[in-house]
């Protein structure tokens, strides 16, 4: 049996939504529409991002590192999870939508228990802070999902025979369906009922603590 365990990061990792709480606190009000087309579906989430980090001027780049540093809180039970899968041999693959910057920011402290992260990059482009996307949507999928979750899944991580993926959000739900066992947080429990989910395991968490023990259970039922 090869395990794996994937995870959404802005919040799901992270108790607040990241790219949220920085434009909140340093972009210019039109991000907020942006932002409700990009989680309604209206615009593509590759376009939205872009538009978003557009409205921030580069200058402000160590103030938001500062500010995220102090500000974002890490989801109880985050670093036992960590310690958990590697004890297990179970790789632990952060795969967001978010960007590379606060990602390896904020989980400096794990890095040698994190197997990869995959996510989009900042990057500053004629003064203003615009973002780069690395894992484009393959033919599975054409939603323009700027990094494109059921592609890095498989593409990169075919051979494992059991997936595990924690989510909170509406874009978690391609990714859910290449997943046999998936944590939902936060909103990603309504998405995820709309949806065939056949052979699938759906188990709700609240902190990391609560994902460690049902992976425990489950995995009693498999060698019983
Ligand atoms: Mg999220
Ligand atoms: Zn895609």
């Amino acid at each position: 049996m090869s395990w794996i365990f994937f995870s959404d990061f802005d919040g799901t990792i992270t108790q607040q939504d990241v790219i949220g709480t920085i434009m909140e606190n340093f972009a210019p009000l039109e991000w907020k529409d942006i932002y409700t087309g990009l989680m309604e579906g209206k615009i593509d989430i590759d376009v939205g991002i872009r538009m978003m980090f557009n409205l921030i001027p580069a200058e402000k780049l160590e103030s938001i590192k500062e500010f995220v540093l102090d500000g974002i809180k890490i989801r109880e039970g985050f670093g036992e999870l960590l310690d958990y899968l590697r004890e297990k041999d179970i790789p632990f693959v952060i795969l967001s939508g978010g960007l590379d910057f606060y990602i390896y920011l904020l989980m400096e402290p794990y890095l040698d228990k994190i197997h990869r992260i995959h996510s989009n990059r900042l990057i500053v482009r004629e003064g203003k802070l615009d973002v780069r996307f690395y894992y484009r949507c393959g033919v599975l999928c054409k939603r323009n999902c700027g990094i494109c979750k059921p592609y890095v899944i498989e593409n990169y991580y075919k051979n494992h025979t059991l997936r595990m993926y924690a989510g909170d959000g509406i874009t978690d739900l391609d990714a859910s369906q290449f997943n046999d066992i998936i944590f939902s947080t936060g909103g990603l429990e309504y998405y995820l009922k709309k949806l065939n989910l056949r052979g699938k395991r759906v188990i709700k968490f609240e902190t990391f603590f609560d994902v460690i023990k049902s992976i425990e259970e489950y995995g009693e039922g498999i060698s019983s």
